[in-house]
């Protein structure tokens, strides 16, 4: 018999302590970690999933948030100027597969990653500045019927 949690949550591995930011650092939060370590959520991150690396150069969408990368027509680019598209779309589609695998219909993603964010993303130019917007994670779970929050709002 299966004896996964039928409501189980995903949630940016970021979340739960574990150091895959691009800096190699974490963005710890109590709960949300609580919740993974009593196996009620599972944490992944897309661009380590996607063999980008930790630490790694940072990423910004450029020309649009993650629908309209999702779409081809914007870009993922490293601050390096390195085009790192296929790769963050790859990533996306993995947690994808694995949410879809475990039945998973709610997450809660880390605020303004350009993969993670939901409704509010850094604009592309590498100043500070937040446009309006998905990031690639975040637009490919809501296309397929997952319900995406922030960790500020649990
Ligand atoms: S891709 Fe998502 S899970 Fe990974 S470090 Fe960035 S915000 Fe956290």
């Amino acid at each position: 018999m299966d004896s996964r949690p039928s409501k189980i949550c995903l949630v940016s591995a970021c979340l739960a302590g574990i150091n895959c930011t691009y800096r190699g650092k974490n963005n710890l939060n109590d709960k949300i970690k609580k919740d993974v370590d009593g196996g009620r959520s599972i944490a992944l991150c897309p661009e380590t999933l996607a063999s980008l690396g930790v630490p790694r150069e940072k990423i910004e969408l450029s020309g649009g948030d993650g629908n309209d990368v999702l779409d081809g027509k914007a870009k993922a680019i490293s601050s390096n100027g390195t085009d790192v598209t296929k790769d963050v779309i790859m990533g996306a589609y993995k947690v994808l597969e694995t949410a879809k695998r475990l039945g998973i219909k709610n997450a809660v993603l880390k605020s303004k990653s350009p993969t993670c964010g939901v409704g509010r993303i850094y604009d592309g130019t590498f100043s500070g500045t937040l446009r309006d917007g998905d990031g690639v994670l975040t637009a490919l779970l809501k296309r397929s019927g997952v319900t995406v929050s922030t960790e500020k709002e649990v």
